[in-house]
């Protein structure tokens, strides 16, 4: 049904992303643009500065694929090598473009010393019959050289720079929205899973796939043969399932449902927070109009805190700790008055690896969220390290919010 899928592979060139210096962040990027254009990405390798490895992965890849996509290693220093390999790849030559030296003699570099010079300039070297792609934000151009399967692009490295010229991948394909994503809070992976693929195998042509990360869990359904229509039908059919676990299907982050919850019920929010320090006020206002609902946030986490910004009682942090329903209730209801919110949400638990006990191991989180007409608390034990029991405790700090707020 529909475009065949070209088989594609992305080739990342750099010491710095093989040693772990640097975050390969291209791949996604580039893998992703493919993706919507139409291609099936089937291999994604990362290669040091070293010629001739490169070199033979650039010809393995450019037999084997109609679509390789490069990034890196087209500037001017010694460590630059993509092109030459490219070249010695495909056994064709480069010659020097006088445009292009132009246009870098004309972006400033015309005061450099004559060895510096020689360097930029291997800039303007083109690959025979390839095309350029102009350079938009940097200084080196990149490049579309025909394969024996298809096309070789060559990008430059630094992600502003390569992310201008994308769009030249999707040239003569279809652009395609193959997928729909369910995003879900507070159902497990496997429950998740297990729920998607009982729906999904009475709808012939949709694939799954289930990605999880701390806190989140989405559900991806792929059109692998079933037309737009019945991947929509399949895509309200697992989320009716998932109930309310599914907060969102149209790939809305948990924090921008809290908000719009917020605005349609004409109320504003506040966060009182200890273990997740501010965490899930940074979720919320990284949301862009997130003013309109969102009232403030304060990080008390020593027990002084607690007693001087947030009035908690100084008996109830003796008496209970600050790791306890009491402390959690008294922050929620107090931070209403503190931030001048109407819902407001307090978090405080053990992070860890330290000050565990065997009554509250690491992991122990009490939240208290509260309105005008009620306090709702819950206790829950998260497993994992530090950042997972942070990150866990922030999307079930918002999930309750959306909870209380949808009306669950
Ligand atoms: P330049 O003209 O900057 O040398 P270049 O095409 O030669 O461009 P590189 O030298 O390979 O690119 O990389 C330059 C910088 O771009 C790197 O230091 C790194 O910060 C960033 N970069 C390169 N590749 C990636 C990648 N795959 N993901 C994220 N960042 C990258
Ligand atoms: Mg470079």
């Amino acid at each position: 049904m529909g475009e065949k899928r070209l088989s594609a592979a992305v080739v990342t060139v750099g010491s710095e992303l093989v040693s772990g210096l640097q975050l390969d962040t291209n791949t996604r990027e580039i893998a992703a643009t493919l993706t919507a254009h139409m291609y099936s990405v089937v291999e994604c390798v990362s290669v040091g500065d070293e010629m001739e490895i490169l070199t033979s992965t650039l010809g393995r890849l450019c037999g084997a694929y109609p679509m390789v996509v490069v990034t890196g290693g087209l500037g001017p220093t010694h460590d630059d090598i993509t092109r030459q390999a490219a070249a010695a790849a495909m056994g064709i030559s480069m010659t020097s473009s006088a445009d292009l030296v132009t246009d870098l003699r004309n972006r400033g570099w015309r005061h450099l010393d004559p060895e510096a010079a020689s360097q930029v300039y291997r800039q303007a070297d083109v690959l025979d019959g390839a095309r350029v792609i102009p350079a938009v934000t940097g200084t080196a151009p990149g490049q579309m050289v025909p394969t024996p399967a298809g096309v070789l692009v060559l990008l430059p490295g630094p992600p502003s720079e390569m992310r201008p010229m994308l769009e030249m991948l999707g040239e003569g394909r279809t652009a395609a929205t193959p997928s729909r994503i369910l995003r879900c809070s507070g159902i497990s992976e496997s429950d998740a899973q297990v729920i998607a693929s009982r729906v999904v195998a009475s709808h012939p042509g949709v694939g799954m796939g289930v990605l999880a990360s701390p806190g989140d869990v989405r559900v991806v359904l792929t059109d692998t043969d079933a037309g737009p229509v019945e991947l929509d039908k399949a895509a309200t059919s697992v989320a009716d399932e998932i109930g309310w676990a599914c907060y969102s299907t149209d790939g809305a982050a948990l924090a921008e449902v809290v908000l719009r919850l917020a605005r349609n019920a004409g109320v504003k929010l506040g966060t009182a927070e200890s273990c997740t320090g501010g965490l899930i006020a940074a979720e919320l206002t990284s949301v862009p109009g997130s003013s309109a609902s969102f009232s403030g946030s304060v990080v008390t986490y020593s027990n002084r805190s607690k007693v001087d910004i947030l009035g908690v009682p100084e008996a109830v942090l003796a008496d209970w700790g600050a790791v306890s329903e009491q402390t959690a209730t008294s922050m929620a209801l107090n931070a209403r008055t503190t931030i001048g919110c109407d819902v407001s949400l307090a978090v405080t638990g053990i992070a860890g690896p330290d000050g565990g006990t065997p009554d509250k191991p690491v992991g122990t989180v009490w939240f208290c969220l509260a309105s005008s007409n009620e306090t709702v608390t819950k206790m829950v034990r998260i497993p994992g390290n530090r950042e997972l029991v942070r990150l866990r405790a922030t999307s079930m700090g918002l999930d309750m919010m959306r909870r209380e707020l949808g009306g669950d």
